[in-house]
C-alpha cells in the first residue's frame, strides 16, 4: 500500500484541529507554535479562568493569527448547567471506598467526609439509590438517604477530590436552567471580545439552543452555536438538536460519565450520521491524545481513535487538557496533524474521499436545492479531477453546504468578511480566503487568480466556482461553473 503524503491534492489537511488554550499555551510564542503545528480553532473554556485572562488570550490569538495571515477561529465554550462540588478547607479531601459521607447543599466549607455542592436543588432532585459521579467519573457515590439538605452517601469508588470538581448525576432528572447567570455574563463578555462561535454545554433539547439564540439576538448578534451533546436527555432529543444547532460536538468527557462508558463509541457513530443527515459540522472531543498530557508520545489506541475519527469524516477533532495544561501541547497538535494527514491520504487513495461522501437527504436539508447542487459539485470534482472548488460566500452558507458534501478538491472560501473567514475555518476541507470587494470583481478571474496564488492549480487544471446559496429558499440562486485555469 503506497500512501503519498506529498500529493499536491493533499497539501491542505481537510480535518480541522481545535486546541484548547490554557496555562500551558498562554504565551504568544506558544500560540504561534500551535498555529504552525496545525491548529485551526482555539477554544477558550469558560469553566476555567477569569474574563481578564480570556480577554488577554483572545488578543494574543488575534495578534499572532494576523502575523501568520491565518484565519484562526476563537470558540468560547460556555459551562452550561454543569454541577460542581464547592470548596474544601484544605483544597481537597480524600474519600475512602465504603465510607459513609455527606453531600450537602448547605453553604459550608468542605472537610473530611463532608462535600458541599454548588447545586442548590440537589437534595430535592436526587433519590436514594441514585449515583453521583465526581471528577469525570473517577470517584463514585451512591445516595443512601436524604435528610433535609444533606444526602448521606456510600463511597463506591474513593480517591482524592479537589475544589470545584464536576458532579455527574446520570440517574436523576435535573431541572437546572440551560443558561445560568454565569453563562449569560460569559456570553455578554464573549461577544464583547469578538469571538467567532459559541459552544453550549449540557444541552438537553432544541429549546436550549433557541434560548441562547434569543439572548444573542438581544445583543444584535447571530454567532454560530455548537451544541455539546453530553447527556442522555440530549441523545433522546438529538434530531431536534441537530436541526437547531449550527454544529454538534460529541463531548465524550461528560458523555462517558452520563452514559455507560462502553456506549460512547456507538453513540459517536450515531451522532456523526445525524450530523451528516442535517449537513451540520461535527466535532469529536476529549481524551483524543490524553496520555500526551504527561508523555511525549501517545498510545497506539489514541492514535487509532484519532485516525478512526478522521476516517469517519468528522469536521474537527479537539484537544483539551493536552494543549491547555499538558506537558507537550505543541507535540500533541503536531501528532494530531500527522495522524489526520495519514488517515486522509488513505481516504484519498481509495477514491478521492468518495468514502466520506455525504448523502445529505433532501428532506432533511434546510434547502434541498443547495444540498443537491453541493452533492453534484462533489461528484463533478471527482469525475473531472478538479483541483479546487472556489466558493464566493458572504455569510458562509455556501461554504458550509459545500463542505458538508465532502468533495474531492479543497474548498477555497473567499469572503469579504473576516468573521466569515474565521467561522468557516471549522468546516472540513475549507481554506478561508479574505478578499475585499468581491462583488466588484469578475468571479472567474478572481477564482483563477486565487487558485494559482494558493498553488492549488496550474495552467490547464480544472477548477469549479460555486456561488449563490442562501438560507432563504426564494433568495437562493446556486450555480456551478467549471473552468480551466
Ligand atoms: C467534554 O465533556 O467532553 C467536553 C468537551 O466538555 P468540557 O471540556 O467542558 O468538560
Amino acid at each position: 500500500m503506497s500512501i503519498n503524503l506529498n500529493d499536491q491534492q493533499l497539501r491542505y489537511r481537510r480535518t480541522k484541529i481545535i486546541a484548547t488554550v490554557g496555562p500551558a499555551t498562554s504565551s504568544e510564542e506558544k500560540i504561534s507554535q500551535l498555529i504552525l503545528a496545525g491548529a485551526n480553532v482555539f477554544r477558550l473554556n469558560m469553566s476555567h479562568g477569569t474574563h481578564d485572562m480570556h480577554r488577554l488570550m483572545s488578543q494574543r490569538i488575534r495578534t499572532v493569527a494576523a502575523q501568520h495571515q491565518s484565519h484562526i477561529a476563537i470558540l468560547a465554550d460556555l459551562c452550561g448547567p454543569k454541577i460542581r462540588v464547592g470548596q474544601f478547607q484544605a483544597g481537597f479531601i480524600q474519600l475512602e471506598t465504603a465510607d459513609l459521607i455527606t453531600v450537602t447543599t448547605r453553604p459550608v466549607m468542605g472537610e473530611d467526609k463532608l462535600i458541599p455542592s454548588q447545586y442548590a436543588q440537589l437534595h430535592q432532585e436526587l433519590r436514594p439509590q441514585h449515583r453521583i459521579f465526581l471528577d469525570d467519573g473517577l470517584l463514585e457515590l451512591c445516595v443512601e438517604s436524604i435528610q433535609g439538605q444533606d444526602l448521606l452517601c456510600r463511597v463506591i469508588q474513593g480517591g482524592k477530590l479537589s475544589n470545584g470538581k464536576g458532579m455527574n448525576l446520570p440517574d436523576s432528572y435535573i431541572t437546572a436552567p440551560p443558561l445560568t447567570q454565569k453563562d449569560k455574563d460569559d456570553v455578554c463578555f464573549a461577544l464583547s471580545i469578538g469571538i467567532d462561535m459559541l459552544a453550549l454545554s449540557f444541552v438537553s433539547c432544541a429549546q436550549d439552543i433557541v434560548q441562547l439564540k434569543e439572548l444573542l439576538a438581544e445583543h444584535g448578534e447571530n454567532v454560530p452555536i455548537i451544541a455539546k451533546v453530553e447527556r442522555l436527555e440530549a441523545l433522546k432529543n438529538s434530531e431536534e438538536i441537530a436541526q437547531e444547532a449550527d454544529a454538534i460536538m460529541i463531548a465524550r468527557g461528560d458523555l462517558g460519565v452520563e452514559l455507560d462508558i462502553e456506549q460512547v463509541p456507538v453513540v459517536q457513530k450515531e451522532l456523526i450520521s445525524l450530523a451528516k443527515k442535517y449537513a451540520k459540522p461535527v466535532i469529536v472531543a476529549t481524551q483524543m491524545l490524553e496520555s500526551m498530557t504527561q508523555h511525549p508520545r501517545p498510545t497506539r489506541a489514541e492514535v487509532a481513535d484519532v485516525s478512526q475519527s478522521v476516517s469517519s469524516g468528522v469536521d474537527a477533532i479537539m484537544l483539551s487538557a493536552e494543549t491547555a495544561s499538558g506537558k507537550h501541547p505543541i507535540s500533541a497538535v503536531q501528532m494530531m496533524n500527522r495522524i489526520a494527514r495519514q488517515a486522509e491520504s488513505h481516504a484519498w487513495l481509495h477514491g478521492a474521499f468518495s468514502i466520506l461522501e455525504r448523502r445529505i437527504d433532501n428532506q432533511s436539508a434546510n434547502n434541498p436545492v443547495s444540498a443537491a447542487v453541493a452533492r453534484s459539485t462533489a461528484a463533478l470534482s471527482r469525475e473531472l479531477s478538479v483541483h479546487a472548488i472556489i466558493v464566493i460566500s458572504n455569510t458562509g452558507v455556501t461554504t458550509t453546504t459545500m463542505s458538508s458534501a465532502r468533495p474531492a478538491a479543497p474548498i477555497v472560501a473567499i469572503s469579504p468578511h473576516m468573521k466569515t473567514c474565521c467561522r468557516t475555518n471549522l468546516c472540513w476541507g475549507v481554506i478561508p480566503f479574505f478578499e475585499q470587494n468581491t462583488e466588484q470583481q469578475d468571479p472567474l478571474q478572481l477564482a483563477r487568480r486565487i487558485a494559482i496564488e494558493l498553488k492549488l492549480a496550474k495552467k490547464g487544471d480544472y477548477i469549479i466556482i460555486v456561488q449563490g446559496f442562501n438560507k432563504k429558499k426564494d433568495l437562493s440562486t446556486p450555480s456551478i461553473t467549471t473552468i480551466v485555469v
